[in-house]
């Protein structure tokens, strides 16, 4: 029987069973993001599909503090659900559809309301790395301005189009603030994604106390951040088992 979503089309068709070891990473992706206060109520976090690039994972709408495994939900990249069972979606999972249509480079993606990060989206002051765990902020950090893609809204990224627009305004970048609403962190995986949703919001709040001093504030010089971010030895694993035992433990 073919199930309808809630655009009445036809739910399109599975990219096959995922490893609950791939779920599981998910899951602790999304209590991490929270646990660290880079998601609150809101925000999410998803992954592309191992085996179905044209298909990603996201959390059915729930805060991301108590996901668990049987929340996960597969879409399409129009980010239509595979198997809706009337299950309430995220209304911003569009943004997840579109950057993986954009950036075949980008397996995960997180979008948070990060409240340090915020205030740069607003001010014309740029967020810039202030210290080596953030050298992947440098070169500059697009901030999309949803006025210039649509007029008035109520800033959220409702549609496929409004997608499409924070997309461009990613661009070919690692982060993409969003004005007067968060930020979208995206990687090569989930581990890459989560590190930077992280350090994008540390370095905010290092940038902010330095600023705050009062005093001419250094940044990393381009030579600097280009060396640490092309030297390949991410070791982004260590921090993420950290992050995990915390979670786990609770
Ligand atoms: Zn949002």
């Amino acid at each position: 029987m073919t199930e309808t979503s809630s655009l009445g089309d036809p739910a399109p068709a599975t990219g096959g069973p995922v490893d609950s070891a791939v779920i599981d990473d998910l899951v602790v992706a999304n209590r991490i993001l929270a646990d660290q206060g880079v998601l609150d109520g809101y925000g999410h976090v998803s992954m592309r599909h191992p085996r179905a690039p044209d298909r990603y994972l996201l959390s059915r709408s729930l805060s991301p503090a108590i996901i668990t495994a049987g929340d996960i939900m597969e879409f399409d990249l129009q980010s239509r659900p595979v198997d809706p069972r009337g299950r309430k979606m995220y209304l911003e999972r569009f943004l997840h559809g579109e950057i993986y249509k954009a950036r075949p480079d980008v397996n995960a993606i997180v979008h948070s309301h990060s409240p340090t990060v915020i205030p740069f989206g607003v001010s014309t002051v740029k967020l810039q790395p202030v210290c080596h765990m953030s050298a992947f902020l440098g070169g500059g950090v697009p901030n999309f301005e949803i006025r210039d893609a649509a007029g008035m809204t109520d800033l959220l990224i409702r549609n496929a189009a409004l997608g499409r627009a924070l997309a461009q305004a990613l661009g070919t970048r690692d982060v993409c603030l969003m004005r007067g609403h968060g930020n979208v962190c995206v990687g090569s995986d989930i581990i890459t994604a989560v590190y930077r949703a992280v350090y994008t919001e540390v370095n905010a709040k290092l940038q902010a106390q330095a600023i705050a001093l009062g005093g001419g504030v250094t940044y990393l010089a381009q030579g600097e951040w280009e060396l640490i971010a092309n030297r390949g030895d991410k070791n982004f694993d260590r921090p993420w088992q950290m992050w995990k035992s915390r979670v786990m433990a609770k």
